[in-house]
């Protein structure tokens, strides 16, 4: 059995060094006959700016995993909320098939929450979190204001492509 050309992980697919912040449709999955789909919520320029730093991304995860999950509007789709390992975004996954550019005014009424956060983290407890002690609120905060930014007029909603090649193990994009 011959194996497949082209089995890396989608969001592999992409060429890391022309991410810029923004929000991405990374994969859609269908289970059960349902769609659900995994953004990929960009907030930084992999390999060329800073990574968030761990205290502040797991900040990022407690405030914003907590208000989609009571948005009155998209509460309903929400399936998870969580940072990438590399620092650089994080993965939001909904119930549906929805457009990156659907996310916009979403994720601004998120991030202008945590700008705008003050008092305890939500769930940062040792009866609630696994590393409790690693928050960093007020770099969250400044985190937030930057990606506003971005969402406000400049936010990109497709992965840049330059160059598309059909395999026989599939399809894959490259520079
Ligand atoms: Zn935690």
């Amino acid at each position: 059995m011959e194996a497949k050309q082209s089995n890396l992980i989608a969001s592999f697919q992409v060429d890391h060094t022309k991410i810029v912040p923004g929000i991405y449709e990374s994969r859609v999955d269908e289970i059960g006959g349902d769609f659900t789909t995994t953004f990929d919520i960009r907030m930084k320029s992999p390999n060329k700016e800073p990574a968030i730093h761990p205290n502040a991304m797991h900040t990022i995860e407690h405030v914003v995993a907590t208000f989609l999950r009571n948005d009155v509007e998209w509460k309903d789709r929400v399936i998870y909320w969580g940072p990438m390992g590399c620092l650089t975004g994080s993965y939001l996954i909904l119930k549906g098939h929805p457009r990156p550019q659907e996310l916009q005014p979403l994720l601004l009424r998120a991030f202008e929450h945590l700008r705008d956060y003050e008092g305890e983290v939500p769930g940062a407890t040792a009866i609630n979190c696994g590393n409790y002690l690693l928050h960093d609120l007020p770099m969250a905060r400044w985190e937030a204001a930057r990606y506003i930014e971005v969402l406000k007029s400049g936010a990109r909603y497709e992965y840049e492509v330059t160059e598309r090649l059909e395999t026989s193990g599939g399809v894959f994009y490259d520079s």
